[in-house]
């Protein structure tokens, strides 16, 4: 509660784990484009008459992928969070070491990327957030701030971002407060009249309060600690209405 009512004029949101579930889509983006390349390369050797001793996800297995992720991430740390550029340097490392040229190493890397990203982009936001978005952009500036790679603009509640944020891809992910600079610069909003709404507390709550921004934290889990000021924890993206209703003494 607020005594004094706050002017905010602009919302910055977080996507994965704030707007839709993550969990689900992300094992079957995972296991999903994996299996695809390990299918459609078989077929495309075997046309070629060549037997690999092994299939690719088996000299492969899934978390090798993962672990030469983790591996690239350390030896080139500019790009630790930006995990579609780690993922087809990965690919391809793999791709010419199971023994395909640089050429079709590249185009068979970029080909699951391209299934990766179509898997990835079959999220299912929550069923309140379309109307929600839909009533907060008459009266705010929204921006999306993520370090995932869903790219916004590719679903159909991208319309309701004017500003896009992919924190990993302009290589300073979040908990870094340039993203948040960045999305704050383009709405034209100064940090204490903008809230930031996100489920992690390292990577939205600390970096958007330390910027002085008011922070919705969605969090499930019922906690009893007493919160910073201007950090307001909620168990679900749709308590936003009442909470901005009690920040800024209007009615949502
Ligand atoms: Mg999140």
């Amino acid at each position: 509660m607020t005594d004094r009512p706050l002017r905010i004029e602009a919302i910055t949101f977080d996507l994965d784990d704030t707007l839709w579930d993550n969990h689900g889509v992300m094992v079957a983006t995972e296991t999903g484009h994996y299996a695809w390349l390990d299918d459609e390369l078989a077929d495309w050797l075997r046309l070629r008459g060549r037997m690999p001793r092994q299939r690719f996800a088996e000299r492969f297995p899934l978390e090798s992928f993962e672990q030469r992720r983790r591996a690239l991430a350390r030896a080139h740390p500019l790009h630790r969070g930006d995990f579609t550029w780690l993922r087809e340097r990965a690919l391809r490392e793999m791709l010419g070491e199971y023994g395909l040229d640089p050429a079709a190493a590249e185009q068979w890397a970029g080909a699951t990327m391209e299934r990766f990203m179509a898997l990835r982009h079959r999220v299912a936001p929550h069923p309140e957030v379309e109307p929600l978005l839909t009533s907060l952009g008459e009266r705010y500036r929204l921006a999306s701030i993520t370090n995932g790679n869903v790219e916004i603009e590719r679903l159909s509640l991208g319309r309701h971002f004017p500003v896009a944020i992919a924190a990993g891809a302009m290589l300073a992910p979040k908990p870094d407060a340039r993203p948040f600079l960045a999305a704050l610069a383009r709405l034209a909003t100064a940090p204490a009249r903008a809230l930031h709404v996100g489920d992690s507390w390292r990577e939205d709550v600390e970096p958007a309060r330390r910027l002085g921004m008011q922070v919705a934290w969605i969090s499930p889990h019922v906690d009893h600690t007493p919160m910073p000021p201007g950090v307001h924890r909620l168990d679900h993206v749709r308590e936003l209405p009442e909470l901005l209703t009690r920040l800024t003494g209007r009615p949502h």
